[in-house]
């Protein structure tokens, strides 16, 4: 796959216009927090899948007019994505499966939103790509955070 030098605010951009109406109907307001442009060589297409299916969940499991912050900076020869909302968080105990093919919190709860629980495999898959990591902080009922850092 094609390598570039992607600016990755263009990418977070566009990932907004995708999810806007979606967020505009849950009164959500969407929050691009980056301070400075920051590239990184990689693939476009990557990086906007990877960014998208981090924003998709973090509006899909927010609350009606909560936020959803996302950002990139550089830091120490690294790249930091962030994507910060307010909705539901997940419980501790399942942290360690939600990167799996398939495995969703809530069945239930999940089923009615759609969704087939491949969302953040492809995050990590496309991480683990460029030699990266991705954490994970959650409160239930506050909200969550991942946090992408990528070699550039
Ligand atoms: P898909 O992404 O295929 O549409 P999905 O969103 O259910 O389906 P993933 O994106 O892989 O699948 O997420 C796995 C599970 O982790 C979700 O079903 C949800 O329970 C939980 N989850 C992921 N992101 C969040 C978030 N930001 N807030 C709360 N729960 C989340
Ligand atoms: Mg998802």
């Amino acid at each position: 796959t094609d390598l570039e030098r992607v600016e990755l605010n263009s990418i977070i951009e566009g990932v907004f216009e995708i999810m806007q109406n979606i967020a505009n109907d849950k009164n959500i307001v969407l929050i691009n927090n980056s301070s400075e442009k920051v590239f990184i060589k990689a693939n476009r297409n990557r990086m906007k899948q990877m960014i998208l299916n981090l924003v998709d969940n973090a509006v899909k499991y927010n609350v009606p007019s909560g936020s959803v912050t996302v950002s990139a900076e550089n830091a120490g020869g690294k790249v930091i994505i962030c994507v910060k909302d307010t909705g539901i968080g997940i419980p501790s105990q399942h942290i360690p499966r939600i990167f799996e093919r398939f495995y969703r919190v809530d069945k239930g709860r999940s089923r009615n939103m759609g969704g087939t629980g491949l969302g953040l495999s492809i995050v990590k898959h496309i991480v683990n790509l460029y030699n990266g990591i991705i954490k994970v902080n959650s409160e239930v009922g506050k909200g969550t955070e991942f946090i992408i850092q990528l070699p550039c």
